[in-house]
């Protein structure tokens, strides 16, 4: 007897093949078993999606079908909540069922051969793990016979010999207090929405301890948005929890590890051995069998959208998965994205999330840091630095302290220019500049990579003197060092320096962190106090402490305020938030710490909110905008991106599949705007263009996509697709 299985392999997108494939079985594996199936001349990976299908319904031929090659029959089958969240993943954001499936496995399960897996599980499952957790009971009163527990960091822990009971109490805030409880009571999905330096991170830790001890089998899952924290953060967590439940109780999920890492994690997870996850996006696909508990630490981040494939919010489906599984979502941020603000305003008025709030900064002198803006149109005529800023950095330097320089644009110079015949450094494959690097004296496409060295002399009329126009921050790091040549910081050495110790600058980008380790070191070199000035893009405002900066300088804070992205206020306004909060966060030193804005718009009230510190006007004021404008959250969009050789045939593409729409009756709800080129339109060699669709309700527009989809491929195959390279549908974009 054999059983017609449905499997899903992962076949490349767009390809009409969008359900599972029927092979040959020879028992009914139940569904969620991973197996090994032949295509082609290939083997794959693939997935038992559904019981066995009737032949005859199905009118199949199961002598036509290919058997099974392998069953992976050390890994149980997958639970029909993970499922469950592939298929709305692959159906909301209108991809195939076996890319999204696939995709959210860790690669070495497709790669190795189920020999090969087979033992790896065996080496896994001899990897010793803790012996049974000890009952830990947070926060309680100490009980007596109790002796303290070295190891544990920062708390106090004490452990009763007789009962084997952990008895730890952390010295919270009233406000940590406050939130934790609510967190305890309700059932959310809850946004902490806490000022930076509010101790956000305590109250996750928080959530989990309480988590884990009240349930021996429960998991949490901890996200942030990007590679570069999960060190830092997985630091805070083993610091917590190895002593409590063993080393193997925290692991981490990222695209930074190596893939027999990522297998190793995912097993961890998949088995229940490991009680919390760490992991960016990708994590919210893990398999975790008795999830109970998700965190999004930095939930406004864009790093949560994919920006290939199925292009998912993890947030977004961490609120989902969270209402399939019945596990508490606690999202966290200092400046939420106004989409989870909107969605947490009150019930009464129709919010969805409890807004959690902690606006007071920890410590006894935690004030925030006073914001001061400086009116470019009275500083002197092309000046980088105002004269006041300048000062204001060369005081701290010489007390001692330590200033942050923000410039959202790395190299030396955006553009190389001739000034005799206006030749400029155009990217010979993109509509766009190559970015002059003086370091290493080439020119470079952000874009598409190329690089090439910079000529002696110009290319088009052979002038010697091509000079650079504008500034990065690596001209800007150059620019600091001659104009605070003078100044002196105390001196460490006086037999070194007898003339007095010279300022150290450092810069801080994706040129200066390219190698592994790299920026471990810089932002060792900076907390240790060795570095006066740091000079950096939106990295170094993201996320890192650096407790001893006393001012913040942003040189060019006006560059997203007239943007044709409707995001980008939104954007700018976090991205100064967040870098205020990296000021002085000792509470010793955060007294006198500042925030510079160099602007030319001083009254702008994105910069008055600014000022105030002030999330919620800001916030306030940007929805009554977006809701007279019907811009998300009011309305929703989904864009259909198109690249070709040509403009004309991308545009020419999203033309017809946008007139071959008109027919359909789903289209009523539903505005198609005209097909426009991207900003960069361009990018080596190949032309972008896009279509903005959007609806006042979401169920419409869903309703719209998937009926469009149809259209969309047999659009593709007629004289309007010829010389198309791909398209793709984006769901809830971020940028348009
Ligand atoms: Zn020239
Ligand atoms: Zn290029």
């Amino acid at each position: 007897m054999s059983y017609l299985l449905p499997i899903l392999v992962h076949i490349p997108a767009h390809s009409q093949v969008a359900g599972p494939l029927i092979y040959q079985s020879e028992s009914a594996l139940p569904p969620g078993t991973l197996v090994r199936v032949p295509l082609g001349q290939r083997e794959l990976l693939g997935v038992v999606w559904d019981t066995p299908v009737d032949p005859v319904v199905a009118s199949l031929d199961p002598g036509k079908l290919r058997p099974l090659a392998a069953i992976l029959d050390g890994i149980a089958p997958l639970a029909s909540c993970w499922r469950q969240l592939v298929t709305f993943t692959a159906d909301y954001y209108q991809r195939s069922l076996g890319e999204v499936a696939l995709a959210a496995l860790p690669p070495q399960l497709r790669d190795l051969s189920s020999v090969q897996l087979a033992r790896r599980l065996k080496r896994h499952a001899t990897t010793p793990r803790h012996e049974s957790p000890p009952t830990v009971i947070a926060n309680g009163v100490k009980q007596s016979g109790s002796r303290p527990v070295s190891g544990i960091g920062g708390i106090e822990a004490t452990r009763n010999d007789e009962t084997g009971t952990f008895v730890i109490s952390h010295s919270l805030s009233t406000e940590q207090v406050a939130v934790t409880a609510r967190f305890d009571q309700e059932a959310g999905p809850f946004l902490l929405f806490g000022a930076t330096g509010s101790g956000k991170t305590e109250v996750y830790l928080q959530c989990v301890e309480r988590l884990l001890a009240s349930n021996a089998s429960a998991q949490s899952l901890v996200m942030v948005p990007e590679i570069n924290l999960t060190p830092q953060l997985e630091a805070r967590f083993r610091q917590r929890f190895d002593a409590l439940y063993g080393a193997h109780a925290v692991v981490s999920m990222h695209s930074g590890m190596t893939p027999a890492q990522r297998l190793q994690s995912w097993l961890a997870a998949d088995s229940g051995a490991a009680r919390i996850v760490l992991g960016t996006r990708m994590a919210v696909f893990a398999s975790m069998p008795q999830l109970k508990l998700i965190i999004v630490d930095e939930e406004h981040d864009p790093s949560y959208k994919s920006q290939e494939g199925a292009r998912y919010s993890a947030r977004d489906l961490a609120v989902y998965r969270g209402r399939l599984e019945n596990a508490k979502v606690l999202l966290g941020s200092a400046t939420p994205s106004l989409e989870s603000w909107h969605h947490s305003r009150p019930l009464s008025e129709g919010g969805r999330y409890v807004r959690l709030e902690m606006p007071s900064r920890i410590g006894s002198n935690a004030s925030l840091p006073l914001v001061r803006r400086v009116d470019m149109n009275h500083q002197p005529k092309h000046c980088v630095i105002a004269p006041p800023l300048l000062e204001a950095i060369a005081q701290r330097v010489a007390r001692g302290e330590q200033s942050l320089v923000f410039l959202n644009r790395r190299g030396y110079a955006p553009v190389l220019r001739c000034a005799d015949c206006g030749w400029k450094s155009e990217c010979p494959h993109c509509s766009a500049y190559r970015v002059f690097h003086k370091i290493d004296r080439t020119l470079r496409c952000h874009h598409c990579g190329y690089a090439e060295r910079v000529p002696r002399t110009c290319p088009a009329c052979g002038n010697p003197d091509i000079a650079p126009m504008g500034r990065g921050t690596e001209r800007l790091e150059e620019h600091l060092a001659e104009l605070l040549a003078a100044v002196r910081r105390p001196n460490s050495d006086p037999e070194l320096w007898p003339e007095g110790e010279p300022v150290r600058i450092a810069r801080i980008d994706a040129d200066s962190t390219k190698l592994k380790g790299a920026l471990e070191a810089q932002l060792a070199r900076v907390h240790s106090g060795e570095i006066d000035v740091l000079v950096g893009t939106q990295m170094i405002a993201k996320g890192h402490d650096f407790r001893r900066i006393t001012l913040v300088a942003a040189i060019d804070a006006d560059s997203a305020l007239f943007s044709s992205d409707f995001r980008a206020p939104e954007r700018l306004f976090g991205l100064l938030l967040q870098a205020t909060g990296r000021a002085g966060r000792d509470a010793d030193s955060s007294t006198g710490s500042e925030m510079w804005l160099q602007t030319f718009h001083p009254q702008h009230p994105l910069f008055e909110a600014l000022k105030r510190h002030d999330y919620s006007s800001f916030a306030a004021q940007q929805l009554k905008e977006r809701e007279q404008a019907a811009m998300p959250p009011f309305s929703f969009q989904a864009l259909l991106r198109a690249e070709a050789r040509t403009q004309e045939v991308a545009q020419g593409f999203l033309t017809a599949a946008s007139a071959g729409a008109a027919e359909l009756p789903q289209s009523q709800q539903v505005t198609r705007y005209p097909a426009v080129p991207l900003s960069i339109q361009r990018v080596a060699n190949v032309e972008r263009a896009q279509m903005l669709i959007e609806s006042p309700s979401r169920a419409a527009l869903q309703r719209f996509l998937h009926a469009w989809q149809a259209v969309l491929h047999h659009t593709r195959q007629q004289p309007d697709g010829k010389g198309l390279i791909r398209w793709a549908l984006d769901v809830d974009p971020l940028t348009i």
